[in-house]
């Protein structure tokens, strides 16, 4: 009798019952575009192992993804290229569609006869609205797996948290339970009917309409790359995390992002990988709460707050105070298509600007800075938000993401921050100055840095 692993199943829920056919387990993938670590595909071939039947990947390509542009469609398309190439030589064909999941996906399903559906866990409002539209048009089981977080958003709360000291000790409750060893992907041994068309990154991306920004060269995709990376960051980097990661001319950051974001890196081997081992334990823990502690909260805050991305998502205290300031006068005012120019007084600001532009990435410490002075110099917190939100998601290789949304959120809107001393247009919420940069970091040592100096701190 097969084995099953607990281990795996308990990172899954089951969302729809039903019957499926004598076709293959379906494993869509959207978010954790990964062979190696990943809980969704190793669920996928533990339900096709215990029923005997073949394993197939189905990936559903939008080429208009809000926000999305080339430069993510490029770094997206490279990975899955080299996954699909590694998932055939275990046997496992991975198959992309073109179009939307919730109109593409039935009719898959329904032509390979499908035995059992598999999908990603994502708390965004496009994935679940995908979700919401495919679950009366189908008749099989589904399950969804949670291989973003450690312990599965849903398991970790049942609501939205107020700010990183409530979920820390819900985190650090079930956090050795769950960051255990993962089992190895094996050979699939039933073949399956389903012929895949190889993928071809070059026409694949003269699909995508978005070409506002493109390809960077900076940062190789794939999981090698990744894998590659994450091995330079432990040793290069990540030692002097504690003292260094507020620090824009220093690299100090992990870097990590691009992978974690596209799900070409388990951020569950890299806390493991990080928590065995021997980097200094301020500069381990220091990373670990960012790792674990602020992402699982960006992905609780998308979760359980519908409205995520806009002003009625603050608490209250922040709604309340940025209304009382709403009509202070601005030190400078500027349209979101001057902050999207970089065309301001403030050369700090056009240069984190300019490095969403042309590198992709912005400083972690830095992105505060560049939100909160949009809050500053917009017309108002909601116009503030948006152009924000926009210039992120659209510029920033691992944008479109919870830890986005919940940063900027932090940022314009106090959340899961505290109320600070009043001042105009910000009100309580937590401001951020060019001179409180200057004391942290040579800030013209920054401005003035060619760009390819960017390339290697962030
Ligand atoms: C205004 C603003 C916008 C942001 N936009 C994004 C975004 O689009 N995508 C994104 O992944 N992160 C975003 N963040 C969170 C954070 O700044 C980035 O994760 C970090 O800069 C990525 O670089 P790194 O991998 O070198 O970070 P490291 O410091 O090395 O951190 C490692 C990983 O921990 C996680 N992490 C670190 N800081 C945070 C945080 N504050 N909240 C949640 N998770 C965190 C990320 O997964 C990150 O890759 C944003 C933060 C702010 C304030």
């Amino acid at each position: 009798m097969f084995q099953r692993n607990t281990d795996i199943d308990r990172r899954s829920r089951l969302i729809a019952p039903g019957r499926g056919g004598d076709g293959p387990v379906v494993y869509w993938l959207s978010r954790e575009q990964r062979a190696d670590d990943n809980w969704s595909l190793l669920f996928a071939q533990q339900e096709a192992l215990d029923r005997q039947r073949p394993l197939v990947v189905v990936f559903c390509l939008v080429t208009d993804y809000p926000e999305a542009t080339l430069r993510h469609y490029h770094f997206m398309l490279t990975g899955l290229v080299e996954l699909q190439q590694k998932l055939a030589g275990l046997g496992i064909v991975l198959q992309l569609l073109e179009g939307s999941p919730e109109r593409l996906l039935p009719p898959f399903l329904a032509d390979t006869g499908a035995h059992l559906l598999v999908s990603d866990f994502d708390p965004l409002r496009i994935k679940q609205g995908w979700k919401k539209q495919l679950r009366p048009r189908l008749s099989l089981p589904w399950h969804e797996v949670d291989g973003h977080n450690i312990i599965p958003a849903w398991v970790t709360s049942e609501k939205r948290e107020y700010a990183a000291y409530t979920i820390r000790p819900k985190i650090n409750r079930l956090l050795d339970s769950y960051l255990t060893d993962f089992p190895k992907l094996v050979p699939h041994p039933y073949p399956s009917a389903v012929a895949a068309t190889p993928l071809d990154l070059k026409t694949l991306c003269a699909r995508v309409k978005d070409r506002r920004s493109g390809p960077v060269s900076w940062l190789q995709s794939g999981e090698k790359a990744a894998a590659g990376a994450v091995a330079t960051a432990l040793v290069q980097r990540l030692p002097g995390y504690a003292d260094r990661r507020n620090n824009p001319c220093l690299p100090g950051q992990s870097g990590l992002s691009p992978y974690l974001h596209f799900g070409q890196f388990s951020a569950q081997r890299l806390a493991k990988t990080v928590a065995a081992g021997n980097l200094p334990p301020e500069s381990r823990d220091a990373f670990l709460e960012e790792l674990v502690v602020r992402r699982e909260l960006a992905d609780n805050y998308c979760l359980y707050e519908p409205e995520y991305d806009t002003f009625a998502a603050f608490p209250s205290w922040a709604r309340n105070t940025l209304h009382s300031h709403r009509l202070d006068p601005r030190p400078y005012l500027y349209s979101p298509a001057s902050l999207e120019q970089a065309e301001t007084h403030d050369p700090l600001w056009n240069r984190c600007q300019q490095d969403l532009l042309t590198v992709g990435k912005l400083h972690g410490y830095l992105r505060m800075y560049w939100a909160k002075q949009i809050l500053l110099w917009s017309r108002e917190p909601e116009e503030a938000l948006a152009t924000a939100i926009s210039l992120n998601d659209r510029y920033s290789l691992d944008g479109r993401d919870p830890n986005g949304y919940a940063g900027i959120a932090w940022s314009i809107g106090g959340v899961h921050d505290r109320a600070w001393p009043e001042r105009p247009v910000f009100g309580k919420i937590r401001s951020m100055t060019a001179s409180g940069c200057r004391r942290k970091f040579p800030v013209d040592l920054y401005i003035q840095s060619p760009r390819e100096t960017a390339l290697s701190l962030f």
